[in-house]
């Protein structure tokens, strides 16, 4: 039988059910632990895992060009048909996006459009505040892709952060972003 790397259990666990217990001792710790407060959005904010799959951006090279070769491999394997990729070619003769669109409203967060690319271009970052009032905000386009938040260095903290005002639209900003912040779970465990 093939190894699948999955730790196989002794019988005498499974007789006493400790990873039953071991669960049962965990939640019962959270319960009896210090209510902890996150002052979302005012001053703090949690910047999700590296693996969060969130907002797009789309990467650039050192002179400031888009990685992007708009081969339309992303908008070909999305299964919400919600990316739109208009290509033309520039003075050196390089295929480049003229547009590149993504409905965020029908997007899934699904990570395809990453994983197809063949210039490293897409990458889906850890930003998560995209709500709005207005459907068509959520079309964003390749300056705005070119623009949003790259991947952070860590993730899976607590960051200090303010509420931004800018018209109708709020956002909520990392006011340190080189702090290393604080462990979301430690802190419960420790009623911090
Ligand atoms: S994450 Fe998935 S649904 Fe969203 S644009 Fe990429 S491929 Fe499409
Ligand atoms: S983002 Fe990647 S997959 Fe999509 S058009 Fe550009 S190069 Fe092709």
């Amino acid at each position: 039988m093939a190894r699948t790397g999955v730790k196989q259990h002794s019988w005498i666990g499974r007789v006493f059910l400790f990873d039953l217990l071991a669960g049962l001792r965990l939640t019962l710790g959270y319960m009896v632990s210090k209510t902890v407060t996150q002052h979302y959005p005012d001053y703090e904010k949690w910047v999700p895992y590296q693996r969060h799959r969130g907002h797009h951006f789309i990467k650039t090279n050192e002179d400031g060009e888009v990685n992007c070769v708009a081969c339309e491999l992303c908008s070909q394997i999305c299964p919400c048909d919600c990316i739109t990729v208009i290509p033309f070619e520039n003075e050196k003769g390089d295929r480049r996006p003229k547009v590149f669109d993504i409905d965020l409203a029908r997007c899934l967060y699904c990570g395809l459009c990453e994983d197809a690319c063949p210039a490293d271009a897409i990458k889906l970052g850890q930003e998560y505040e995209v709500s709005t009032t207005n459907r068509d905000t959520l079309v964003v386009h390749l300056e705005d892709l070119i623009a949003a938040p790259r991947k952070a260095e860590n993730g899976g903290v607590v960051r200090p952060a303010r509420l931004h005002r800018k018209g109708g639209l709020r956002s909520v900003l990392i006011t340190d972003p080189d702090s290393r912040g604080q462990d979301w779970w430690t802190r419960i465990r420790r009623g911090k």
